[in-house]
């Protein structure tokens, strides 16, 4: 904890004999007003480590907004980022009187905010943010947020995003204090935002939003260390799209894309909120059931599989059918493996679905082994 100087200060005999004498010179009431910067300089530490802790996107925006409240009121706030994944797609996130909103401005990509944020960098008032710009098709879509204040977020790779502060809702300027910590807060929000994009880059595959190879090895340890504490059984699905070469070669690698990423909805859309499934690779998927039994499981695979077999994808008009073949393999507090044992496990039962003439779902049993 840190001392309190002006307590320290106040019981010093020399101080109170002095104490007309510092008033009348104004050493104290300048004491004083640094105390008070320093609580301020204090609290808003506190409120930089607690932003650095919040996990998700809207958690973040919102633990900012709310921090907001104390302080001011922007009548309009919106976060304008890059989109993760998709090309130049924009992601807008809107506040009125700091609640969140539909969205009020459009913005059709970020790149041309980019290029002028690259030589202004920091807290700008609108209008010289417009002025400098010089060029209304870019300053006039943020009009309807009755725009005060912009400032880019800016990340290692440059700027990905900026925010916009409307006039605050008592119709004052901005003071000094407020710009200062709007200045500092976000300067810090976006170190805090661009490490929540990395994190979700690291964990969701941009082609499928599906998890990462990565995150799902993470999680399927996790799920085998509680096997024995729990019981809980579990099921690892690994799913393989049919000469997926061939659909490359005959509609093309973005007709593939959409397939994967089409598969990926079907996956997703037919298993539990507690399942996870993930990209382990290519064309390759897996799914991890958990709490549940084989015969649940391998009904789980038919399923996704017939889904596929019998959905009509498209992709520029053109009708592409699809078909997967699945391998199973299961874990129980009876039988506990590891997790490359049990990988390895729907890999030779994956196989044997292939062998036996692909569209079809194998169960793993100690005997694949050997054929
Ligand atoms: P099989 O039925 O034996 O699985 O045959 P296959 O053609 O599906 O298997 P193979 O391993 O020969 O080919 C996999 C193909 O998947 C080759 C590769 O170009 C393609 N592929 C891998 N990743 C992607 C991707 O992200 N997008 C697209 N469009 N194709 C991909
Ligand atoms: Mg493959
Ligand atoms: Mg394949």
């Amino acid at each position: 904890m840190r001392k309190d100087y002006l307590q320290a200060i106040n019981s010093n005999p020399d101080v109170i004999a002095n104490y007309e004498l510092l008033k009348r010179i104004g050493i104290w009431d300048q004491i004083v007003s640094l105390e008070k910067e320093v609580h301020a300089k204090d609290k808003l530490l506190e409120e930089v480590v607690q932003l650095f802790n919040q996990a998700s996107l809207i958690g973040l925006i919102t633990f900012i907004t709310d921090r907001m409240l104390d302080r001011f009121v922007p009548s309009y706030l919106a976060f304008v980022l890059q989109e993760e994944g998709t090309g130049d797609k924009v992601h807008i996130i809107c506040f009125r009187n700091l609640k969140r909103v539909k969205n009020l401005i459009t913005i059709e990509s970020i790149i041309p905010y980019r290029q002028f944020f690259s030589s202004h960098s920091g807290l700008m008032t609108f209008d010289q943010f417009a002025k400098t710009i010089a060029n209304p098709k870019l300053s006039e879509p943020l009009n309807p947020l009755n725009p005060e204040l912009v400032m880019p977020l800016m990340g290692l790779g440059g700027m990905y995003g900026f925010i916009v502060f409307g006039r605050k809702i008592i119709d004052e300027v901005y003071s000094e204090q407020e710009l200062e910590y709007i200045d500092w807060i976000m300067k810090c929000a976006s170190v805090s935002l661009q490490t929540n994009i990395y994190y979700q880059r690291a964990i969701i595959d941009s082609k499928t939003q599906l998890y990462t190879h990565h995150f799902f090895i993470k999680r399927l340890q996790e799920e085998l260390s509680r096997i024995s504490r729990y019981k809980e059984d579990l099921a690892l699905l690994m799913f393989d799209i049919d000469h997926f070469k061939e659909l490359n070669d005959s509609f093309g690698h973005l007709a593939g894309d959409r397939v994967l990423f089409d598969v990926a909805e079907i996956l997703k859309t037919n298993i539990r909120k507690s399942d996870v499934a993930a990209r382990f690779g290519g064309e390759e998927f897996v799914v991890l059931l958990i709490s549940c039994n084989k015969d649940y499981a391998y009904m789980i695979a038919e399923r996704i599989r017939s889904r596929i077999e019998d959905m009509d994808f498209e992709y520029l008009g053109a009708k592409i059918k699809v078909t997967i073949s699945a391998g199973i393999s299961f874990t129980s507090q009876k039988n506990v493996l590891t997790e490359e044992e049990l990988i390895r496990q729907s890999d030779l039962a994956l196989y044997a679905s292939k062998r036996k003439g692909r569209n079809c779902s194998t169960l793993y049993s100690g005997k694949l082994d050997e054929e």
